[in-house]
């Protein structure tokens, strides 16, 4: 555990394994915090925030601190995209990746940090002279819980626009992928985080992450996680009503135009799926195409699909890693098995991958249809249903059939078509001619079950940001 500036066992001693889930080994122990460590961690960072050991900094010595992190974790980048790989699973060049994406966000919220302010405004009544303004202020103590399919950008993410904000942090990594966090926390640390404000306790989420939503001193949860979790999270701040932040699950669909370059769709609308072996989570898994290019689209996919190379994640020929956990990959085959149950037909993939390790083929369904468990379930694996669709006419009605609303895509050669379909789609991030792409200057979120809030660019940081107004008569 990281707490009050150092490393430290868990109160009870206990140890839990780390395993490379492309091996299936256990490449060492992780101390096992539950609630009384969360209760130090807690309290270290209550009293870093209540002395104001980080938000009475002057700002640019706070900006100073954060663009130092940031410097320290490029200086780093090998080893930490490496841990990444050995806790995740992930291809070792989409770990670089995702650590240079942690790593921008750091840059962009130390840039957020001069630039928190309230504002004036006119006093329409009342008969008073009144000057009024509006202040900023930090929450307090943010609890952090991070999900394992991009263990270290969603951390540095979210630590990032929390310290932002003058926040003190308790993060709760998932058990699956603790290590990058502690890494994290140690380099805050060396650049110049002062001790206590930034601790992280790895530990199961029925109790240590429960722990932290519970306790009282927590003035902001901040949950990356599934819809089932989010919801159950919900219940538990409804005791306090401290404040909570929700990225949550997706069932993003995916729509090929007639007039779509079919040959970028394919590799694009691919990837779209099975990059980081389809855990993440706007992941487009439900592929609608339009009739003339449906035949195309299907058979281009498969081919893609039977072409991925999957496979340890530090071979440099690997495109695809594998599933998290032992426990992932039953999760993903019993949807595969739900797939053809009813009634879908595989055209790729279809089966795990016999040896060590959780690898799961790339899957294709066609002919899905939309009461199809595959088509309305997160699944969170490497696994695409294909259907076909009319055009603007039926879009809307396809894409929205779902209680989520975190992305969706549109392939289309018409400018009036995109922009007509992205209005009528609702989720938080809609990609026009590619999937996926993300930057830390703009809000992602979802609609609907999708979560609460947004996360990143300039509304980032209100989550971690309380309002005040004060009226003064003249
Ligand atoms: P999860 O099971 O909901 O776990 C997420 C985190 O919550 C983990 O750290 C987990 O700890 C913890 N947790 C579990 N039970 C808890 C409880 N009772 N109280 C407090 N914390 C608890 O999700 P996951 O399987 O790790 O991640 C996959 C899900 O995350 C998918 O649904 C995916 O769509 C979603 N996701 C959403 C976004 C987004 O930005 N919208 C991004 C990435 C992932 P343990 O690890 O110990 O269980």
């Amino acid at each position: 555990l990281f707490i009050d500036g150092e490393l430290t066992d868990a109160i009870s001693g206990e140890t839990f394994d780390v395993e490379d889930p492309a091996t299936g080994q256990v490449i060492g122990q992780m101390a096992l915090g539950a609630a009384a460590d969360i209760n130090r961690a807690v309290a270290a960072a209550r009293r870093t925030f209540d002395a104001g050991d980080w938000w009475k900094k002057k700002y640019n010595e706070r900006q100073e601190i954060l663009w130092r992190w940031s410097d320290l974790i490029e200086r780093d980048i090998e080893f930490l995209a490496e841990l990444e790989v050995r806790d995740n699973g992930m291809p070792l060049a989409l770990a670089r990746g995702m650590i240079a994406s942690g790593l921008s966000a750091i840059r962009y919220n130390a840039g957020i940090v001069s630039k928190i302010y309230g504002h004036t405004a006119e006093i329409s009544g009342g008969g008073l002279d009144i000057h009024a303004y509006t202040i900023k202020e930090p929450a307090g103590v943010a609890g952090l819980i991070t999900p394992w399919n991009g263990p270290f950008a969603s951390a540095a993410t979210k630590s990032s626009s929390a310290l932002a904000a003058g926040c003190s942090v308790v993060l709760k990594p998932a058990e699956n992928t603790p290590l990058s966090a502690i890494r994290m926390a140690e380099l805050a640390f060396e650049a110049g985080v002062p001790k206590g404000v930034f601790n992280v306790v790895p530990g199961y989420g029925h109790i240590a992450g429960q722990a932290l939503v519970e306790h009282p001193d927590v003035d902001v949860v901040h949950f990356t996680g599934s819809t089932a979790i989010g919801k159950q999270l919900v219940r538990t701040v409804a005791e306090d009503l401290k404040r909570v932040h929700l990225e949550l699950g997706g069932k993003s669909p995916v729509f090929v135009f007639n007039d779509a370059n079919i040959d970028e769709v394919i590799p694009a609308a691919a990837m779209g799926i099975f990059r980081n072996s389809g855990q993440v989570c706007f992941a487009g898994s439900r592929l609608y195409v339009q009739d003339r290019v449906f035949d195309q689209v299907v058979a281009g996919i498969s081919e893609f699909a039977k072409g991925i190379k999957v496979g340890n994640g530090f071979d440099p020929a690997s495109q695809m890693g594998p599933l998290v956990s032992a426990k992932q990959r039953e999760r993903v085959l019993g949807y595969i098995e739900a797939g053809r149950s009813e009634g879908a037909q595989v055209t790729a993939g279809g089966t795990s991958i016999d040896g060590s390790g959780y690898f799961v083929h790339p899957t294709v369904f066609a002919d899905t249809s939309a009461d199809m468990t595959i088509m309305r379930e997160e699944i969170f694996g490497p696994v695409i249903g294909i259907s076909r669709f009319n055009g603007l006419d039926d879009l809307a009605a396809l894409g929205n059939a779902t209680t989520y609303g975190l992305g969706a895509g549109v392939y289309t050669g018409s400018v009036s078509t995109a922009h007509k379909a992205a209005k009528a789609l609702k989720a938080g991030n809609i990609w026009v001619n590619s999937y996926g792409f993300t930057d830390k200057s703009l809000p992602f979120g979802g609609y609907k079950q999708s979560g609460w809030g947004r996360e990143g660019g300039f509304e980032g940081i209100d989550a971690f940001l309380e309002q005040k107004t004060v009226y003064v008569k003249l």
